[in-house]
Order: C-alpha cells, then structure tokens, then sequence
C-alpha cells in the first residue's frame, strides 16, 4: 500500500518553511557515516560537507546506519549482495560465492532491524543516502553472481529497498548526486513539497485544501511535466467518484512523478513567458521587451534562472493578482540555498 509520511498537527508550520521564514526545520533521513559518524566498514566516515554545511540550516537530519543497528561492528568485514538482483542475499565480501553452503547469509540480520526502524519514519520528508552501500544504496547497487563477477543489473540496498516500499513518494538522493546543480534542486523541491503537502494538504484534508495546493504549485508544475499538470489539473475538477482519502493519494502520487525529473531549460522557459503574460496590461512594453531579452539569454543559458525570475517576480510582486503572488514557483525553498544561481 502506498504511503504518504503522516503529520503531527501540533508540528505544523505551513508555507512558512518556503518563504524564507522558516521557524521549524524540515525532518530528513540521512545515512549516518554521511553525517561524520564512525559507522564505516573500515571504522571512518564519508562526511558530506554539503549536508552539514549548508542543509543543516535548513532540515533537521535524522541520521541512522542500517548496518550497526542490526549489531554488525565497527570496523567490520565489508559486504555485499549476492544471488539473484531481485531477491539477493546480504553477506561479506569474503564469503566463497560458489558453495550456497559456504555463505553466511546476513540478510535477515538486517531486514529483522530496518523494517521495524523505517516504521517511525513518518515525520520524514526527504533521505539523503550513500552511494554503492549493499544497505543504504539508492539504485546502482552491485549484486555478484557465483562466479564472483556482478550482474549488469544494479539494484537498491536493502535498507533503501524497505524505505523505498513504504514511503514510494518520499524523496530520496544519493549524497554524490547533490553535486549536480540541476539534481540538488530538484531533490530539495521534492523535499519541500513533500513537506507543504503533508502540511497544507494532509493535516486538514478537503477538496479545498487539495485544490488551493495546486493552485499553487501550477507553474511548478507547469515547468516540470506539462502533460501531468494537465492531468492533475481534471482531477480535481469535483467529478471523482473517489474518496478524499483515495484522491490525495492518487493526486500525490501524480504530483511526485511529475516532479520526479529537474525541469529543462525549454519548460521553464515557456513558464516564464506564461508569467509575463500576467503583465501585459499593467507594465509598458519596452519593459516587456527587455524582460523579453532576459527569458531569452537565460533559453540561450547564457544567464542562470535566478536572472530573469528575479526580475519577474519583482514586477509580479508590484502588478500581480493574489493569485500570481503565490505562487511557489517564485520560491519553492528558501532564497538563500543560491540553487537556482547554478541551474
Ligand atoms: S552506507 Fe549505510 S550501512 Fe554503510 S556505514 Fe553508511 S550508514 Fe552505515
């Protein structure tokens, strides 16, 4: 059954958490040797820099390591996934692979752990992750047949499998992959809207709540997969034979798939010009035309998005509707992560 983190009503904080005023931090999971803790195999860390640095400021990281919980020791022989990718087996790297007999299988050593832990994951609204763990691996995960060589199926860890199962819409990354610019800001958009549905949508659900969501979240949409946004758009138009309950979570999933890739130059552009179609009766057209100029070089990517949605939303902040105002396309996480000064 598909998932969506649940709320604490006493927790919540609404927009406020994308306005740039956020009082309360935003909960995500992340792999403890990420967060500096000794937790690694050979008894070190892979502190991401990243995350502490900068993402702390904003989400409160609930860290955790799969393999110590389950009582492996620090340090420990390294493991891995062998057998069959869709139903492999976790042992160490040392076992002989050609003997079932000969193989210590760890598997339900972990599982027995992390699928009673990712149960009190529902205050989560993003994870973070490190990279070719047989635990904690998002989805290039090695799994070695007999012959000791790995299939060219690749797979998820078995721990990022069981999170995966629960919660199949929350955002998840590998830390490696925060580096490009591009997937950075559509992870931190996911784990952003996850937060804003969770707590405008879910902690009050109606038809009404849902709908003022979209409205929101139109251009964002709008910018990411113009198709889904459309079909999101007709669900909501009050004709569901389905319950609320079911709505949501078939809107949601939507939602998720539809911001599940970063936006192209081409879409967001379109966006744009969409916006300033908002302008045109109450801005001259010479300044039309050089906003015109600055969509244009940022299509060209000879300027980063920040450029030309700072000028637009600054004569959006002075002509706009209500409706325009609000739209989380302006400021989909707080200004101050510069992540649209690289994309
Ligand atoms: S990758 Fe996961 S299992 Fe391995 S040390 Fe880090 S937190 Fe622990």
């Amino acid at each position: 059954m598909k998932r969506i983190a649940s709320v604490n009503i006493q927790e919540i904080d609404s927009v406020a958490a994308t306005q740039g005023t956020q009082t309360q931090l935003i909960q995500v999971g992340l792999s403890a040797c990420l967060a500096g803790q000794l937790v690694r195999y050979n008894g070190g860390h892979s502190q991401s820099r990243y995350c502490l640095d900068t993402l702390s400021e904003y989400f409160k990281f609930k860290t955790y390591c799969p393999e110590v919980a389950a009582g492996f020791s620090v340090p420990r022989a390294t493991m891995r996934l062998v057998g069959d990718p869709n139903n492999p087996m976790l042992t160490y790297s040392d076992s002989k692979g050609d003997n079932d007999q000969e193989v210590e299988n760890l598997t339900a050593q972990l599982l027995n752990v992390v699928i009673a832990k990712v149960r009190t994951f529902d205050q989560l609204d993003g994870y973070v992750l490190m990279k070719n763990s047989p635990s904690c691996g998002y989805q290039r995960v090695k799994v070695y047949q007999a012959n000791g060589h790995p299939h060219t199926i690749r797979r998820q860890g078995l721990f990022t499998e069981q999170l995966h199962k629960r919660y199949p819409l929350l955002p998840i990354e590998e830390e490696g992959r925060l580096n490009d610019p591009r997937l950075r800001e559509n992870f931190i958009l996911r784990v952003y809207a996850h937060y804003c549905f969770r707590h405008e949508v879910l902690a009050d659900l109606s038809l009404h709540n849902l709908i003022q969501f979209h409205s929101r979240y139109k251009y964002t949409l709008m910018a990411h997969n113009q198709l889904l946004y459309r079909s999101l758009g007709k669900m909501l138009t009050g004709d569901s034979e389905l319950s609320i309950d079911a709505l949501a979570l078939q809107y949601f999933t939507l939602f998720m798939q539809a911001l599940g890739k970063p936006a192209s130059v081409k879409n967001h552009t379109n966006t744009l010009l969409h916006i300033l179609g908002y302008l045109k009766k109450s801005v001259s057209s010479r300044s039309r035309v050089n906003l015109m100029d600055v969509i244009h070089k940022y299509r060209q990517r000879k300027i980063p998005l920040i450029t030309p949605l700072t000028l637009l939303s600054h004569y959006i902040e002075q002509h706009g509707s209500q409706y325009i105002k609000e739209q989380r396309y302006f400021n989909p996480y707080p200004e101050a992560l510069g992540l649209r000064n690289r994309i």
